[in-house]
């Protein structure tokens, strides 16, 4: 607690947006307390590697390297991808990225979100400044002229001077404070598993566009990859409903067979993709963070690190505002965090859904235009610099 015995932030949802941002804030010298319904599951070596994993951009990981727990997530399971191939199921044409152009060992790394979540959740519960609440279900919340309060579900009360929303795409937090949406359902699902292929991914993650969407290879530290493959709704429970074998040969034929036969896979999940962007970041002493804020298409891996830059951002602004003397939930400090994160979310968020809309084109011209892009972006060495940059979160 700080000197009044207060808290200074509460943060709202303990997914890996909520538990980093309450680690950088305890580390900036802030008390916080983090209020997550559900315990996250926890992560062992044993453990088959979880479904859901993510591409880390260079900036996210020096977030986890100055939050102390890169070296633990590092030394339990990466993937890291050297190499990225881009092309297209309907016109010629391919980007390829190499982390050495640019004299990096690496362009990003694969790792379970259930690991990241792990780490993240150890490192709070030693630190003292975090006060960890859970289970705990935020039921209400309270936008006061002083404070922020959340009401918990059996009824427990806190207060601090600012509140983080990091309650996940549906927040409850935003709903509650009446913050509208702009949203587009791209009425497809993503389907993930892990797969064997006959050849190596050689650390390279490789995506093919198909007219129904894309389909991703994320290489896994054991050697398998981790597919991503995006469908419209109905194909994907087709998808979903094949035998093993079945559905090994649909994902070798919708990769082109790059990396050979598929000859193992994991069981499948499946997650309905939209576009959801916050209309305001801001009420009151309440700012919202990750998800709750923006949802964007998986295509490039963005979302979470997306998530990561409003938390480095949020540590930065509170920071500043504390030396300078002022209120943390005061609108001006808050609406600074505001103006920074949201206009580059969305723009983030709009430029994948050109893509998806791009390569999901299905009259006769677009072929060739994004044919002649792809070839033009490989070709142009700045320009795929850029794009390199944008992947790694240096631009
Ligand atoms: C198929 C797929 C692939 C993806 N791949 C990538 C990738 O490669 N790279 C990338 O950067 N991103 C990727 N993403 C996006 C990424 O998964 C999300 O952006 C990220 O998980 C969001 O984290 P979050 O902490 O904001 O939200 P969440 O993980 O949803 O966490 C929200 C938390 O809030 C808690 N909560 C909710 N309501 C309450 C309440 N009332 N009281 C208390 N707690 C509450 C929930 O229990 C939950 O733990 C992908 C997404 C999909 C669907």
């Amino acid at each position: 607690m700080s000197r009044r015995g207060e808290l200074d932030a509460l943060i709202v949802g303990g997914g890996a947006i909520g538990a980093a941002l309450a680690l950088a804030l305890a580390r900036e010298g802030f008390d916080v307390a983090l209020i997550e319904a559900r315990a996250p599951r926890t992560w062992s070596r044993d453990d088959d590697v979880d479904l859901r994993v993510v591409a880390l951009a260079a900036d996210a990981r020096e977030l986890f390297e100055n939050l102390g727990v890169w070296s633990a997530i590092e030394s339990a399971r990466v993937g890291p991808y050297r190499r990225m191939r881009v092309w297209d199921a309907s016109a010629p044409g391919e980007i390829a990225f190499d982390a050495a152009e640019n004299g990096e060992a690496a362009l990003g790394w694969i790792i379970e979100n259930r690991l990241i979540q792990h780490a993240l959740w150890q490192a709070a519960s030693t630190n003292a400044r975090v006060r960890l609440v859970c289970p705990g279900e935020v039921a209400d919340v309270e936008n006061e002229s002083e404070r922020a309060a959340v009401v918990l579900a059996d009824g427990t009360r806190l207060a601090a001077r600012v509140l983080i929303a990091a309650d996940g795409a549906e927040s409850p937090v935003r709903a509650k404070l009446g913050i509208a949406c702009s949203e587009r359902d791209y009425m497809q699902r993503a389907v993930v598993a892990h797969v064997a292929t006959a050849c190596s991914h050689e650390d390279t993650a490789w995506q093919r566009f198909l007219p129904s969407g894309p389909i991703a290879f994320l290489p896994l530290a054991d050697g398998r990859s981790s597919i991503v493959w995006t469908l419209p709704e109905v194909e994907a429970a087709g998808v979903l409903a094949l035998a093993d074998a079945a559905f090994r040969a649909e994902v070798g034929a919708a990769s082109d067979f790059r990396l050979g036969e598929i000859t193992a896979t994991t069981a499948r999940a499946a997650f309905p993709l939209r576009m959801r962007l916050a209309d305001r970041y801001v009420a009151g002493r309440v700012a919202l963070a990750g998800d709750a804020a923006h949802v964007v298409h998986p295509l490039a891996g963005q979302g979470m690190n997306l998530g990561f830059r409003d938390v480095a951002c949020l540590r930065r602004v509170l920071a500043e505002a504390r030396d300078r003397g002022s209120d943390l939930g005061a609108a001006h400090v808050l609406r600074r965090y505001e103006r920074e994160r949201r206009s580059e979310n969305a723009l983030a968020a709009r430029g994948l859904d050109a893509i998806e809309r791009l390569f999901g084109a299905t009259d006769p011209l677009t072929p060739t235009l994004r044919g002649a892009g792809l070839a033009l972006v490989d070709h142009v060495t700045p320009l795929k610099q850029l794009f390199a940059s944008i992947a790694a979160g240096r631009a």
